[in-house]
């Protein structure tokens, strides 16, 4: 199974003019499923370079209506072991945050606190469904990745190590080293968390875009299912990405050090080539002909992504006493086996 990527294009904010639209997206044309994003060649405006994705959302899309479409139907998944990522890929100003936060009323809540939401009902479920024989938990982490150093959201900045957390790979993930697990029961639980961690956010307090545009944020949820077999684990992660604009481009006469994208933490982090489970990348763009150069890269660069391949494969139950029915190869405490 591939990287399932799909495009969304936001509307018009307040200040801007109807005559800029130069992208757009089409769902749908006639009735017929199309799923192409149109862009001008910025070298000869009379060609047009037309991209397919598995799924376009234009600029009318809602926010349910997204997670209804692209995120709901993973949430099974995640409860069978499999693990989930989505991540929000695309230029500075194109909707990122909006997506995957979004914004306080209820209407505009973004994929994050909807997918927490679906979490928490669907733990419900299943632990109703099993007549009270497996229960759930769910707990959380939250970091962010700054000047490609790791940072714990849940921790205050002043307890921060300046040098950050290390990165470990571990049964083929990578893992941060040290980094903390809160409990987290409910959706109220939840919010509050999520405030107090985003605001621990290295470019919390600034209004400076061109800072807040460099930091990941990304938030793994994680669920646990237990039963007196053993226990389930598996993620959720979902990653508001920092923009991809060249920053060659626009941080001429800065004079910071940029960090190739290839060798990135975050790039290690997403390994793609080594995820398991299902990965879905939302591709934000804006509509205007100011984004035109970033867009056009964005788009080539998230349809590039859509010919990654993922293995799908479930993460195993951890027994925590023998298994009832004895195995011939004699299994022991420490063997794990695929569930059913
Ligand atoms: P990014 O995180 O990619 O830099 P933001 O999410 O901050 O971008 O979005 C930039 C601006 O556009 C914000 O003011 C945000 O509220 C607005 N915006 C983005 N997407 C939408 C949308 N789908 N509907 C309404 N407003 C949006
Ligand atoms: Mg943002």
């Amino acid at each position: 199974m591939s990287v399932r990527v799909v495009a969304r294009l936001r509307p018009l904010l307040d200040k801007e003019l109807e005559k800029d639209i130069i992208v757009n997206a089409e769902g749908s044309k006639d009735g017929k499923v199309t799923n192409i994003v149109r862009i001008p060649n910025p070298k000869n405006e009379s060609e047009e370079f037309s991209f397919a994705f598995n799924g376009v959302y234009d600029m009318e899309t809602t926010q349910e209506e997204l997670f209804t479409n692209e995120v709901a139907p993973t949430l099974k998944s995640l409860f069978q072991g499999l693990d989930v990522t989505l991540f929000a890929y695309g230029v500075t100003g194109t909707g990122k945050t909006h997506t995957m936060r979004g914004g306080l009323k209820l209407s505009e809540r973004g994929v994050i606190p909807r997918l927490l939401s679906g979490i928490y009902r669907r733990g419900r479920k299943v632990a109703k469904d099993s007549g009270g024989e497996t229960s759930v938990s769910i707990t959380l982490s939250y970091y962010e990745i700054y000047n490609d150093k790791v940072y714990d959201l849940f921790e205050p900045p002043e307890k921060r190590s300046l040098a950050g957390l290390p990165l470990r790979e571990k049964d083929g993930k990578t893992i941060v080293v040290g980094l903390s697990e809160r409990a987290c029961d409910d959706l109220k639980d939840f919010e509050k968390l999520y405030i107090e961690a985003n605001n621990n956010r290295s470019t919390a307090g600034t209004k400076l875009n061109a800072q807040s545009s460099r930091s990941h944020a990304i938030l793994m949820v994680k669920v646990h299912q237990v039963s007196s077999e053993g226990t389930l684990i598996s993620t959720a992660s979902a990653i508001d990405l920092a923009g991809s604009e060249d920053n060659r481009r626009t941080d001429n006469g800065r004079g910071d050090k940029r960090i190739p994208y290839r060798e990135s933490k975050m790039t290690r982090i997403l390994s793609l080539g080594q995820n398991n489970g299902i990965t879905i990348m939302i591709l934000n763009l804006a509509p205007l002909r100011s984004y035109h150069l970033d867009t056009l890269s964005s788009l080539n660069v998230s349809s590039r992504a859509k010919r990654i391949e993922v293995r799908e494969i479930e993460n195993e139950i951890v027994f925590t006493q023998p298994p009832r029915k004895a195995n011939t190869s004699g299994a022991s405490l420490q063997q794990r086996q695929p569930l059913r």
